[in-house]
């Protein structure tokens, strides 16, 4: 099984990280975790084919995790997509996903009408909501889904795969959660969020302490992530996610260090990692 990290970034704008997004793959199956601002292109990057992805997974609705949902489903069609989208996510994502194609209705019949390509089916888009918890097996892959943390965001979950008895976590948005730890266990690899302390510092008129603390509460600090890893036993952790961007590489490693006992990965975009 593969991960690739196509987007470690947050909603702060980085040339050099993309926004949220992930690829779970295997020699059959290829899943597609988020679709942060900038997926079409590493997907590209990475020679993924968006016509090839076999579901969409949507950790939860804020906008750095699904803004090129659009994006996506266009390049697909682009790239001969014969098979219909199926997309997993938190309640509310049937409203959601007819909302975006609502908007762009007008403007995507004239295209296919003047276009001609082969096939429509990119178009024809199948959503499922999440309930508390779930299995679901696509191909050789099977997915667990699984609530995590991200109050006031009411729906946010994180996710197990699993394949030929390896696991891979992924943590979504969430501050430390019991739930994450409880499903996390003993994972191949753990791909957590982080929020880095210490980089950010309230700014006059720009970023009020008010601001900062509470965007740090609905995420996990880089003092809490390594001892989380530490407690679910996982033999590695990634990082992603990050908040701010740009960062001292060093100082989060040796923070983390100390309370995981080994070295963390600092996950950049188009990283693969295969366990
Ligand atoms: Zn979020
Ligand atoms: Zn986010």
């Amino acid at each position: 099984m593969k991960l690739t990290l196509l987007g470690t970034g947050c909603p702060k704008v980085n040339y050099k990280r993309f926004g949220p997004a992930n690829l779970i793959s295997t020699l059959k199956t290829k899943i597609l975790i988020d679709c942060g601002s900038g997926v079409t292109q590493n997907l590209n990057q990475a020679s993924i084919s968006s016509a090839n992805i076999d579901a969409l997974l949507l950790t939860h609705l804020h906008s750095d995790h699904v803004v090129d949902l659009y994006q996506l489903i266009i390049s697909s069609w682009h790239l001969c997509r014969n098979k219909p989208w199926k997309i997993y996510g938190p309640k509310g994502t049937k409203k959601f996903v007819q909302s975006i194609m609502k908007v762009w209705q007008k403007e995507r019949e004239l295209r296919i009408q003047y276009e001609q390509r082969f096939s429509t089916k990119a178009f024809n888009i199948k959503v499922k909501e999440f309930k508390k918890y779930g299995q679901v097996k696509i191909k050789d892959l099977i997915f667990e889904y699984f609530e995590v943390d991200h109050k006031p965001v009411k729906y946010a979950y994180g996710f197990n795969f699993h394949h030929k008895r390896k696991k891979i976590t992924i943590s979504g948005d969430t501050r430390p959660c019991n739930n994450l730890m409880k499903h996390a266990q003993k994972a191949d690899v753990l791909l957590h969020e982080v929020f880095i302390e210490g980089e950010l510092k309230p700014m006059k008129k720009i970023l009020s302490k008010k601001t900062l603390n509470n965007v740090k509460s609905y995420h996990t600090s880089s003092e809490d992530v390594g001892k989380i890893a530490k407690i679910c036993k996982v033999n590695k952790l990634v990082l992603t996610h990050f908040v701010p961007p740009q960062f001292n590489n060093q100082k989060l490693i040796n923070i983390i260090k100390k309370d995981f006992g080994k070295k963390p990965i600092i996950g950049k975009d188009l990283l693969t990692i295969i366990v």
